[in-house]
């Protein structure tokens, strides 16, 4: 039986919380008569009520984006350095406070939390350096008399669209690199957690960003329809679903906007069978079930190679017991619940689909469940999971790991590059050579080398491939940087009077 640390408790709720968007400086009470319930996932109860915004009031934030846009543009680079140092450590200081946030309304735990908002900050230090991170080439001399050198500049209004499952740090990885880059943002974080980017907001107010340059919206369709259409927002980033984010890459492109849209995944771990099965085992338990599986770099489908299966699934069934699954706030909690009582009975739904389909449950989560009102699955492991199994197919989101059995290496990077999702995936191998030719062979956007979940350091980007990103560009980083401004080059001559006169060919180099 999954140990219980806690169990939750309705009492811990508070009264509901109203949760208004951030136009201009300012909290903004909406007036479209249409808002959201906000769960304590953990108690099971709505502890707030979040407006949804019209298309008038996404407007409002646009305009007043667009209106802030030229004076940030403007404003000088050790100027914005300067600010960005501030917001640093405002986010520093207050790191405690934004991951209890996370926790009341997401439901992970609070030590995740806080390495959520310490992955986050990594991305804003990066763009601290956002002088040298901006500097472009010059050419002297490229012809006698004449200079060439480019130069990036910023978009003007861009747009967030964030998913639920990282309420803080994905909005960071966007409002970050665009805001350093000298452009305004008009953030629609997900209505189940949208309190972290109001947090936000008002960090980023004292730390001298001036109003306008950064607002929330909240809203579900109708918000995000009002971004994609509007005519003054030139780039859209997006987190979040497979689905949407095809919907929003094709809606924003054909409406002339600069898109990037990171969707689903379904990340494969492969085990080798000469791989230290306990270390693989520790790995597959911490990236299969950290955060309740509600992560797009989770694990979700381990595939055993060879003689490995056996040995592996027994490692892992062996730690699940052990595995803590409670409210959040509890220091001894290792997994909390899911996000809302649907999320979880939509993945609860998937061991019962796998066993008629065929798969083995080996450990059943609904057993272990911690009790009372809260959207609690304990940790869920299946066997002999095939890929034309739902469960394989389907990107589940929760703590629901499925183990699959090949017999070659060969067979195993097949599986992995005929998935269409292409976000994460590992190898397990004490063998270096196998592992550089994974690399070579394997069609997703991020690798890790007995690694479980390589989410990139903020100075690489981040993304993956096929369906798990539309677009050119990848989020933060090097690419963060790209994504948000928009080369220029400049061909320069000062008038010399001893070499000017009449020419009507053809400009060439001289
Ligand atoms: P989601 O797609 O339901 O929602 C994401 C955003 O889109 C939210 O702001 C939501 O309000 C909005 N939205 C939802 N339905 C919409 C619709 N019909 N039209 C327009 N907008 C809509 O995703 P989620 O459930 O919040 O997040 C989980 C998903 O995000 C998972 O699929 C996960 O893999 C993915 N994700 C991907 C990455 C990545 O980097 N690739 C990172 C985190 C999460």
């Amino acid at each position: 039986m999954t140990e219980v640390a806690e169990a939750p408790s309705a009492e811990r709720a508070d009264e509901l919380k109203r949760i208004m968007h951030w136009i201009g400086g300012r909290s903004v009470e909406s007036g479209s008569g249409r808002s959201g319930p906000v769960y304590n996932p953990a108690a099971g109860i709505q502890t707030g009520e979040v407006d949804f915004a019209s298309a008038e009031e996404v407007d409002r934030a646009v305009q007043v984006a667009k209106e802030a846009f030229p004076a940030w543009r403007a404003t000088s680079l050790s100027r914005k350095t300067e600010i960005f140092f501030r917001i640093r450590a405002l986010v520093d200081q207050h790191r405690e406070d934004i991951a209890k946030i996370l926790t009341a309304e997401h439901g992970k735990v609070l030590s995740d939390a806080k390495g959520e908002v310490a992955r986050g900050l990594e991305v804003i230090e990066f763009c601290c350096g956002i002088p040298e991170l901006l500097k472009g080439g010059f050419t002297e001399q490229a012809s006698t008399g004449i200079d060439v050198y480019s130069i990036r500049q910023p978009l003007g209004v861009c747009a967030g669209i964030t998913p639920f499952n990282f309420p803080a740090m994905v909005p960071m990885w966007m409002w970050a690199p665009a805001l350093a880059c000298g452009n305004t943002f008009v953030l629609k974080p997900s209505e189940k957690d949208p309190s972290a980017s109001i947090y936000a907001a008002e960090l980023l107010k004292e730390a001298g960003v001036p109003d306008g340059v950064f607002n929330v919206v909240h809203g579900d369709k109708v918000a995000v329809d009002a971004i994609l259409e509007h005519r003054d927002i030139s780039a859209v980033s997006f987190v979040g679903s497979t689905p949407i984010a095809r919907y929003v890459y094709e809606t924003g492109t054909s409406r002339g906007k600069r898109v990037q849209a990171l969707g689903g995944a379904k990340n494969h771990m492969i085990v080798l069978p000469d791989a230290d099965i306990a270390m693989a085992a520790d790995a597959a338990v911490s990236a299969g079930y950290g955060s309740a599986g509600e992560r797009c770099m989770a694990v979700s489908m381990l595939v055993a190679v060879g003689d490995a299966g056996d040995e592996l699934v027994a490692a892992i069934e062996e730690r699940l017991p052990k595995v803590k699954v409670g409210d959040g706030m509890h220091p001894d909690s290792e997994m909390g619940p899911l996000v809302t009582r649907e999320h979880r009975d939509k993945v609860a739904s998937y061991i019962d689909k796998g066993r008629e389909a065929g798969a083995t449950v080996v450990t059943d989560g609904r057993e272990s469940a911690p009790g009372g009102g809260g959207f609690f699955l304990g940790v869920t492991l299946l066997d002999d999971v095939k890929p034309e199994m739902d469960v394989y197919k389907d990107e589940i989101f929760g703590p629901v790991l499925g183990v699959t059995r090949v017999g070659t290496y060969d067979e195993a990077v097949r599986l992995v590059n005929e998935n269409p999702y292409g976000n994460g995936v590992a190898i397990f191998t004490r063998d270096g050579g196998v592992a550089r030719q994974f690399q070579f062979d394997v069609n997703v956007g991020m690798v890790g080398i007995n690694v479980p979940i390589p989410v990139p350091v903020a100075y690489y980007s981040f993304g993956g491939w096929k369906n798990s990103l539309f677009g050119d560009l990848h989020v933060y980083g090097p690419e963060g940087i790209q994504f948000y401004t928009r080369g220029k080059v400049v061909t320069s001559r000062w008038p010399d009077p001893a070499t000017s006169k009449v020419d009507l060919g053809f400009p060439q180099t001289r």
